[in-house]
């Protein structure tokens, strides 16, 4: 069957969102005529005395960083919510809105300005993961958190204005459009199988082991079957974790290292600090059980042919829906392609 779909234009069911992706593989020999970006040379500085998220450094906002040498957290200092923000409510025939509370955390991931995910050792991404998992149950504590968002935006593509290693995290009282959708189709299996949507998804993948990029003891990395990004990847946890929070040691090293050999992968795909935006998507922390729920994150990267060539989500993508050239499967491939050491230690 996959053959056959590498050669035909076809949709793919995401089992995750109910959203349907247009596959279109004949259309890969198509001459490329549109914009190219200049290649990036990787950074070497260390230390940035311009870089606000640098040690000992003034952020904009006025505060100094301390000195820190593990990963470092602080209230963003020009946060899209505030925890202190007025009950409002509009409720005027079509119009409607609610003000909404929150609380936005920036997370350096280390103190080493020239650093990233995968040039980072296994221990030094262990304690991002414990940083999230301190940061997730903190802010679940507040009465007026019922989900928390933690995410990272890489390279200036997606719109990065610091090259600082470093991720954010945002919390607020509603639940977002993504996870309301992921929700509904995790309970609406769960509802009818008692087993999770997604581990039975990660079963059917690890037979078929087409679309598996990497795999250890606690978690796979794979190629999700209806993947809209070119080289589109997700991590999930073998145990049918609700959130990080569930993580046991062991699995925060397992964690750790599937996220570095996959970032690594990444950036020898085309030779460069290879841009995504990466984002954990968990349960709720509504203070519901939600059993139905299967934490996962999801990595989106806009690179398709080279390190300048880039997807757009225009056209019949804005107006319609989400459409790719290569399959998943032949993105898979190259990816699997690539060397497990990192190409600028070659
Ligand atoms: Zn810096």
């Amino acid at each position: 069957m996959e053959n056959k779909l590498n050669e035909v234009p076809h949709r793919r069911y995401n089992i995750l969102t109910g959203e349907w992706i247009l596959v279109s593989p004949h259309r890969t020999k198509r001459p490329w005529q549109g914009k190219t970006e200049e290649k990036k040379e990787l950074k070497k500085t260390t230390y940035d005395p311009g870089c606000y998220l640098c040690p000992g450094n003034e952020r904009a906002g006025g505060e100094t960083n301390p000195d820190y040498s593990k990963p470092f957290t602080f209230v963003n200092d020009f946060a899209a919510l505030l925890s202190d923000t007025v009950e409002i409510s509009v409720n005027e025939g079509l119009l409607k809105a609610e003000s909404e509370k929150g609380i936005c955390k920036v997370v350096c991931f280390s103190p080493d300005h020239s650093l990233t995910l995968p040039l980072m050792e296994v221990e030094d991404i262990t304690a991002v993961v414990k940083t999230w998992k301190k940061e997730y149950a903190e802010l679940c504590e507040k009465d007026f958190i019922n989900y928390v968002q933690i995410f990272e935006n890489k390279g200036a593509i997606m719109g990065c204005s610091n090259p600082h290693p470093h991720g954010q995290i945002w919390s607020q009282s509603s639940i977002p459009t993504e996870i309301l959708k992921k929700s509904d189709k995790f309970l609406e299996y769960w509802s009818k199988n008692s087993r999770s949507l997604l581990g039975d998804y990660l079963k059917q993948e690890l037979e078929a082991e087409e679309r598996i990029l990497e795999e250890n003891e606690h978690f796979v990395a794979l190629v999700p079957y209806w993947a809209v990004w070119p080289f589109e990847a997700m991590i999930i946890p073998k145990r049918h974790l609700q959130h990080i929070g569930q993580l046991s040691s062991e699995e925060e090293k397992a964690y750790a290292e599937i996220l570095k050999k996959l970032t690594i992968k990444f950036d020898n795909l085309f030779e460069t600090s290879f841009p995504y935006s990466s984002g954990v998507h968990q349960a709720p922390c509504d203070g519901k059980d939600h059993p139905e729920w299967h934490f996962h994150m999801s990595f989106y990267p806009p690179l398709l042919r080279s390190a300048s060539v880039k997807k757009f989500m225009v056209g019949y993508e804005m107006f319609a829906g989400p459409q790719r050239d290569i399959t998943a499967e032949q993105a898979a491939k190259r990816l699997n392609e690539q060397s497990p050491v990192h190409y600028s230690k070659h």
